[in-house]
């Protein structure tokens, strides 16, 4: 698409992005900076040249919002400098604490010059055009349809990311998400097939669908036809297939809740090879008690059970998942059974957090809070664990043959590429950087720290 003329006739203007926290905050900078460039706008080399700055922040833990008020006020002091010398700098805050605190944010730090909710991003637009003009733009109106992000990649990455759902009706007791995104709207199969032919034609090799909670995408056509999760990904392999291009080769998707994980995906996982041998399942904690207190709406054996089920179908599958220790009222025995869980299953990796109460959430109200230093022992133990368990997975897998997607060239030496196991795992092997981009065979031979190191099986 060619850029809209800016009304501004001005020197062209530069914009910088920071984008913090999840995948989805990411696809919406994309999103965003289509909306700088249909503005005749370009991306600035260093904040330093950027007449906008923009901050895409995340509210998911306090330390999160701690790192973006650093940030704001930095930017609050360079803007400072630049009106002494006479010139300008706009400072625009978006993502999910501006959301939260829309008011206080400009409160706190007036050279804020313009916060954008998540129902406010279709006025973006407006946003440029009164920076361009220098002239201030009144109250951002919410929009009453939400507007998806897009999906985005890097250059030179052959990883893309596809939006197809937004907001998450879950409520977990610890989690922000669901106030701050809203409910879960899901996006139309023929917008997610248009992007990923777009996505195909610009030689993306492989896909991930991104949602709060991709399993309950459930999208109602205007006849009132439902499609469902495991609905949309046949959608989409029968629509690759029939394409014809084999350009897109491997598929993800993230986040998946247990609860809303059916039998029905897993079996059209186990029958397309399209979809990577990885589920990242979130499982936050073994202990039946905590689990209920976190509203998570499953129990240790509800989980158990499903792995079962999907290691039965999919053999070769590995799981990750996210653990979260020191929930109020979680006991020693409680996080063993987080531990005796995690030694059950045999998590390839995981995010580990200990939790910290979210202003806004039932569980910032929850009595029994555990004392900081007993959270970060617990934590300890859970990471220690883990470690464990993913270095003796990974030399279990030492001999094995397997496709990796070569996705750069190795930082350390310029002889080797870096590539990407289905089953999410990283592998270094002497090629040339030309073949950056493409799948190859490889055996994996040995460890280096949480990186195998293989050689490409030429047949
Ligand atoms: S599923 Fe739970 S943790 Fe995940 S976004 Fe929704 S409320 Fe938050």
């Amino acid at each position: 698409m060619s850029p809209r003329p800016s009304r501004y006739s001005g020197p062209q203007m530069q914009y910088f992005i920071e984008t913090y926290g999840c995948q989805m905050n990411k696809a919406e900078s994309a999103a965003l900076e289509i909306i700088f460039r249909d503005h005749g706008w370009s991306p600035a080399p260093t904040p330093a040249a950027a007449d906008l700055v923009l901050i895409n922040t995340c509210s998911v833990r306090v330390t999160a919002e701690n790192r973006a008020w650093g940030r704001i006020d930095h930017y609050a002091a360079e803007k400072r400098a630049r009106a002494a010398e006479g010139r300008r700098l706009a400072l625009v805050v978006t993502g999910c604490m501006a959301e939260r605190m829309k008011r206080e944010v400009k409160e706190r730090q007036s050279a804020v010059d313009y916060v954008v909710g998540t129902f406010q991003k279709q006025a973006f637009g407006l946003v440029l055009d009164a920076v361009e003009s220098g002239r201030e733009l009144g109250e951002i109106e919410e929009s009453p349809a939400f507007v998806f992000a897009k999906s985005y990649y890097e250059p030179g990455n052959f990883r893309s990311f596809l939006p197809i759902m937004h907001g998450c009706d879950n409520f977990c007791t610890y989690c922000i998400v669901p106030y701050l995104r809203g409910r879960e709207i899901s996006r139309s199969p023929a917008d997610i097939l248009a992007e990923l032919d777009a996505l195909e034609d610009s030689g993306v090799r492989e896909v991930t669908l991104l949602g709060q909670n991709v399993n309950s995408y459930r999208h109602r056509d205007e006849g009132g036809h439902e499609l469902d999760f495991p609905a949309l990904l046949r959608h989409i392999a029968l629509h690759l297939k029939a394409r014809g291009r084999g350009g897109i080769r491997w598929i993800r998707f993230l986040t998946s809740h247990p609860k809303d994980l059916s039998d029905t995906l897993i079996d059209v996982i186990a029958e397309e090879p399209l979809f990577c041998r990885h589920v990242h399942l979130c499982v936050q904690s073994g202990s039946d008690r905590i689990l209920a207190a976190m509203n998570r709406k499953y129990d240790s054996a509800a989980y158990r059970a499903l792995v079962e089920r999907l290691r039965a179908r999919i053999p070769d599958l590995s799981l990750s998942t996210d653990i979260l220790v020191g929930f109020p009222g979680e006991t020693e025995e409680d996080n063993d059974a987080t531990l005796a869980l995690m030694r059950d299953v045999g998590f390839s990796y995981a995010y580990m957090y200990h939790y910290n109460p979210r202003e806004g959430t039932p569980a910032a109200a929850m009595p029994n809070r555990v004392p900081d230093k007993v959270k970060k022992a617990r934590l300890a133990k859970v990471i220690e664990l883990q470690k464990e368990m993913t270095r003796s997975l990974m030399e279990g897998r030492i001999g094995a043959v397997d496709e990796v997607l070569i996705e750069s060239v190795s930082r350390r030496r310029k002889s080797e590429v870096l590539g990407r196991t289905q089953r999410d795992e990283m592998v270094v092997f002497p090629a040339p950087p030309s073949r950056v981009g493409d799948f190859a065979k490889v055996r994996l031979l040995s460890l280096s720290g949480n990186t195998f190191r293989g050689e490409e099986i030429l047949s």
